[in-house]
């Protein structure tokens, strides 16, 4: 008879709204009450309409759906420690003590400090009579989960997290379209690719759709980027076959050895004016993160969803809070702050662009 509260947080990504589904069905399934908190934390902040128990039915026929139904956004009130305790106040009158963050590493950040401050926030508000003794004594130990939802595969611990996989589709799915008209009128495309600091997505999908040259933020080219490209493209028509069209893919925060963007405009203007071709700039931008979710989402939503139910339940109060994470093709626990630090401390290092420590941290827990 405990309850659940389950919230998506920061950017969307497909895949979220089966981790919902799963954390509904689970929870209700063992005998949990599972409440909606919409729209992220200023939900939680907020209170009334927005925190609102989950029936079975209303977690169906949301599965192959991308974004989250549930809604989110970025909260400034949470930021700060006034709207923290509404956020506590509202948590507790709904007797909730088991939270599920869906999110990025900015969200989980924030699940993290939450709980570390819960106890000093339940003291204040029983010292400020807004909740009772009991409810004290009730309510001092917050339970936090997270997973990680995020096109960008940015987060430390785990091999995927949940909407990449979908994006990586929704790339193919675009450059597959512009290879048509690439290829009948003998021009080369650059495409701009989503993923922040992390390269992955422009890596992944420059493998899959045969680019010929990929920039990503964490391995910028030895010497002059403008000369790297040339060089590969000359060697790419060597063989005296000469190709009818090219695909660059630049990653949104791919840069130089100095840290200067390489953006897509400029690799434009070094392809026609050194290499004389016919190019096009397309930048996919939000079509990335739009559609319904790939299989593999919502089977990983769904996975990593019902593991996280059952950590809430296994957790003692002194229990580290978690982060459900792919291990390989394994659904794991990790601890959330080691992978928060970890995430952090990748995002330090890309931007003093120490790229051979990235590399290493990136890898598995
Ligand atoms: P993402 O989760 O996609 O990385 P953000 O970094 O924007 O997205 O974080 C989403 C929200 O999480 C923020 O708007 C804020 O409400 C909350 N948050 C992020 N970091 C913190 C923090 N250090 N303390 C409290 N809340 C935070």
């Amino acid at each position: 008879n405990q309850s659940i509260g389950v919230f998506t947080s920061g950017g969307d990504a497909q895949g979220m709204n089966a981790a919902v589904r799963a954390i509904v069905r689970v929870g209700m399934y063992i005998g949990c009450k599972v409440y909606y908190i919409k729209e992220g934390y200023q939900g939680m902040v907020d209170g009334g309409n927005n925190i609102q128990e989950a029936t079975w039915l209303s977690s169906s026929n949301m599965i192959h759906m991308g974004g989250t139904l549930i809604g989110s956004a970025r909260c400034m009130d949470f930021r700060e420690r006034w709207g923290r305790l509404k956020a506590a106040q509202n948590l507790i009158q709904w007797g909730i003590t088991n939270l599920i963050a869906i999110g990025g590493d900015g969200s989980l950040t924030g699940a993290n400090c939450f709980r570390q401050e819960w106890p000093s926030l339940v003291r204040e508000l029983f010292d400020k009579a807004l909740i009772s003794k009991e409810k004290q004594a009730q309510f001092s130990h917050l339970n936090i989960v997270g997973l990680v939802g995020s096109i960008d595969n940015d987060f430390c611990g785990t091999d995927m997290t949940i909407g990449v996989d979908t994006a990586l589709h929704r790339i193919l799915e675009a450059v597959d379209n512009i290879m048509t008209t690439a290829v009948s009128h003998k021009r080369a495309f650059v495409l701009e690719i989503m993923g922040r600091t992390c390269g992955y997505l422009a890596l992944a999908a420059g493998i899959a759709c045969e680019a010929s040259v990929i920039f990503i933020p964490e391995d910028p080219p030895a010497g002059d980027w403008r000369q790297y490209l040339c060089d590969n493209l000359m060697e790419k028509s060597k063989s005296g076959e000469s190709r009818r069209t090219h695909i660059v893919l630049v990653a949104e925060g791919a840069v130089d050895r100095e840290g200067n963007p390489i953006k897509c405009n400029d690799v434009q203007k070094v392809l026609s004016d050194q290499m004389k071709m016919d190019v096009r700039v397309t930048v996919l931008g939000h079509v990335q993160r739009g559609g319904n979710a790939s299989a593999f989402d919502r089977l990983l939503g769904s996975r990593m969803g019902a593991e996280a139910v059952l950590a809430l339940m296994d957790a003692a109060p002194t229990t580290p809070a978690c982060v459900i994470c792919l291990d390989g093709s394994d659904i794991v626990r990790v601890p959330l702050l080691k992978a928060v630090q970890r995430t952090r401390r990748v995002a330090e290092l890309m931007a003093e662009r120490k790229f051979d420590e990235v590399l290493q941290l990136r890898g598995r827990p």
